[in-house]
C-alpha cells in the first residue's frame, strides 16, 4: 500500500506528518471520502468540487488546480492494487507554530490514502439497521457549518459514542431547533406515501454526494422527491427509512428509537434505490489507467 503525501508516495509505515501540522493540533483542514468501484473513481468531480468549497469557506488555499488534484487522486489509486477501494483525500492547514493563527502555516499538506473500508456487516444491509436519536445536537450552522467537511469531527464522534454506548451502530442528530439533521456519517431519507423525503439544507447537515445521487435516481424512477423540515414524529410514521453515504452506500433502517418503521423490513423503494445505486457505481466513474506497473 502506498500513501500520497505532497506529491510523493510512501509505504504505509513511512507515511508520516509533522506533530506541528494544524490538521493534528486543531483539526484545521478539510477532507473527502471517495470510492473506487470496478477500477473507476465514483463521482470524483463532485468530491473535488466539495473539497474546494470546504477549503474556500475555511480560507484554505489548496496549492493545486482542481485538474491537478483530480490527476493526483487517480495516480494514488493507480499506485495501489485495489479495483474496489476507499480514498481518503485530506488537505490540512500544514505545519505551523503552537497557536491558532493559520497564517503561520506556510503550506497546506495534501494526503491521499487508498485502502479498504467496511462500515457495517452484510447482515445489517440485509435485515436493516436499528438507530436512535442522541442528545448531542448537530453543530450550529452559525458556529461551524456542517456543510464544511472539516477535519474536526468531534461533534459527530460524540454522537456516535452515544449510539455505541447504547448498543446501536448509528445515531440521528437533530439540529438546534430539534429537527432532524442527519446521522453521524450518513444522510437520512424516509419514504412516505410513495414520496422520497429528506431534510432540506437549511436544517444544517453535510450535503451528501450519495444523497444527491439517490435523489436523482428516485426522480428517474418517477418518485416524487421532497426536501423539507422533518421532526422525529415524521420519521416514526414513515413507510420506509434509509441512510446514504459514500462509505456506507444505501443502508436500510427498520427501527428508530424503538419504533418499528413500516413492515420492519427493508422497504420496497429502499431496496430498489439501493440496487439502482449499486448498478450506477459499477457503470460510472473516472477510469484508472492500469499498466504493467501495479
Ligand atoms: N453526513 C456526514 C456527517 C458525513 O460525514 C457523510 C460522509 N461520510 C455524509 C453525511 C454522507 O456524504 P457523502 O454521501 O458525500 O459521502
Amino acid at each position: 500500500m502506498k500513501v500520497y503525501i505532497n506529491g510523493q508516495f510512501f509505504s504505509k509505515e513511512d507515511a508520516k506528518v509533522s506533530v506541528y501540522d494544524h490538521g493534528l493540533l486543531y483539526g484545521d483542514g478539510v477532507f473527502e471520502g471517495i470510492r473506487v468501484y470496478h477500477n473507476k473513481v465514483f463521482k470524483l468531480k463532485e468530491h473535488v468540487d466539495r473539497l474546494y468549497e470546504s477549503a474556500q469557506t475555511i480560507m484554505l488555499k489548496i496549492p493545486f488546480s482542481k485538474e491537478e488534484m483530480t490527476a493526483a487522486v487517480v495516480e494514488a489509486v493507480r499506485q495501489n492494487p485495489y479495483e474496489d477501494a476507499y480514498i481518503r483525500l485530506v488537505v490540512t492547514r500544514g505545519v505551523g507554530s503552537l497557536g491558532l493563527d493559520p497564517n503561520k502555516c506556510a503550506k497546506p499538506q495534501i494526503i491521499i490514502i487508498v485502502d479498504k473500508i467496511t462500515l457495517y456487516s452484510s447482515e445489517t444491509y440485509r435485515r436493516g439497521m436499528e438507530i436512535i436519536t442522541v442528545a448531542t445536537r448537530r453543530n450550529l450552522q452559525e458556529a461551524l457549518n456542517p456543510r464544511i467537511k472539516s477535519l474536526n469531527y468531534l461533534n459527530n464522534i460524540m454522537a456516535k459514542m452515544e449510539a455505541i454506548h447504547a448498543g446501536f451502530e448509528e445515531a440521528i442528530m437533530l439540529n438546534q431547533n430539534g429537527f432532524v439533521a442527519e446521522c453521524t456519517g450518513d444522510n437520512i431519507f424516509i419514504v412516505k406515501e410513495e414520496s422520497l423525503v429528506t431534510p432540506s439544507l437549511e436544517n444544517g447537515f453535510l450535503d451528501g454526494i450519495t444523497r444527491r445521487t439517490v435523489m436523482d435516481l428516485a426522480v428517474g424512477k418517477g418518485l416524487r422527491v421532497v426536501e423539507k423540515t422533518l421532526s422525529r414524529h415524521d420519521l416514526y410514521v414513515a413507510d420506509e427509512c434509509f441512510l446514504t453515504g459514500t462509505a456506507a452506500g444505501v443502508v436500510p433502517v427498520v427501527k428508530i428509537d424503538g419504533r418499528t418503521i413500516g413492515s420492519g423490513e427493508p422497504g420496497k423503494h429502499t431496496l430498489e434505490l439501493s440496487r439502482a445505486y449499486d448498478q450506477l457505481t459499477q457503470k460510472e466513474g473516472v477510469p484508472v489507467p492500469r499498466t504493467a506497473k501495479v
